[in-house]
């Protein structure tokens, strides 16, 4: 079933039944070695999905729980190899979403929930997204309107010394270091995986986000973008731009929130993506915040959908 949490919409299924948990791979189309996080209503369950539970963890979770934050273990013997295909680590995030909560609770289980789009796709942050992805490969979505974050939840890794962030996300990793001291973040969170390099998060090296459109980041100033973009009005170009871009812009654009303002921009960006297909555009030029504080986050999202493709102008 999918329903709505505080950063994406979710699709979720009993995490301690592997036959369950498969039926979420076979709905989304989603590659088997990629793993799932799962998802707690109460601090007791967590006990039960990992081997032990550090200090640093505790505190980390005492700060940031319930919210947007999952954190990787070492995994208990209980948890089905579907979770965590090939891996001793889980991964566990206590959402704040109340329909979240509400739906853990009552199923009385913890719940494996990735992102409920297909694959590939644009994660969903209304139910209306889910239904366009996933209709007639799943029962029902529960609507709980549109997702405050927008971007999926900050992953990091305590299995490892120093913790090592692997996905941005509501949490920054400013405030991961306020509680944990020195964080390594993962150079596949703004870099593309070398070729033939392990990935210490699998969804990393998938393609992600991707309208069907294709997009290039341009980097300078925003007069500098809005005359770029403006001289590409005969090849189909269209904009993926800032609120405050668009009455100079000649060309079909979609805007995703002010350029000082990242959080509206997460919240606002993969619903952005999805319209981009909707302008019938044979190229989208996109603006793109610097990856700081939860611009990290977008900028994480935005350089995966582009294919890593930067055009720097100025
Ligand atoms: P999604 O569920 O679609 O938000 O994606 C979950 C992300 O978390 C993927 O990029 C996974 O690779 C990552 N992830 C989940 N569990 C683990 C784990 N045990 N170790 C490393 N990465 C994980
Ligand atoms: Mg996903």
């Amino acid at each position: 079933m999918g329903i709505p949490t505080e950063t994406v919409y979710g699709l979720a299924a009993n995490a301690l039944d592997g036959n369950a948990c498969a039926r979420i791979f076979e709905a989304k189309g989603r590659p088997v070695d990629n793993p799932l996080i799962v998802h707690i209503s109460e601090l007791s369950q967590w006990d039960t999905l990992v081997r032990e539970i550090p200090e640093n963890a505790r505190r980390l979770a005492e700060t940031y729980w319930p919210g947007p934050l999952t954190i990787i273990l070492p995994k208990a013997e209980c948890i089905p190899d579907a979770v965590s295909p090939g891996l001793d680590t889980v991964s566990v995030r206590f959402p704040a979403h109340p329909v979240a909560k509400a739906v853990i609770s009552a199923a009385g289980v913890p719940l494996a929930a990735p992102s409920a789009n297909l694959s590939g796709r644009p994660s969903p942050t209304t139910a209306g997204h889910v239904w366009h992805d996933l209709k007639g490969r799943i029962e029902a979505v529960l609507d709980g309107g549109e997702c405050g974050v927008g971007v999926e939840s900050t992953v990091v890794s305590l299995a490892c010394n120093p913790p090592r962030l692997l996905r941005p996300g509501g949490i920054t990793l400013e405030q991961l270091e306020a509680v944990l001291g020195p964080v390594f973040v993962d150079p596949a969170v703004t870099h593309p995986l070398a070729e033939g390099a392990k990935a210490a998060s699998p969804g990393m090296k998938y393609k992600h986000y991707a309208p069907r459109v294709p997009v290039k980041i341009v980097e300078g100033s925003g007069e500098a973008y809005i005359r770029f973009v403006n001289g590409r009005a005969c090849e189909g170009a269209a904009a993926l731009c800032y609120d405050g871009d668009a009455s100079e812009l000649r060309v079909p654009f979609v805007c995703y929130g002010q350029e000082d303002d990242p959080e509206r921009q997460a919240r606002e960006l993969f619903d952005a993506l999805r319209r981009l297909d909707e302008l019938d555009a044979k190229i989208v030029y996109a603006r793109c915040p610097p990856p700081e504080g939860v611009g990290l986050a977008v900028y994480n999202r935005l350089i995966r959908a582009a294919g890593f493709e930067v055009i720097h102008i100025d």
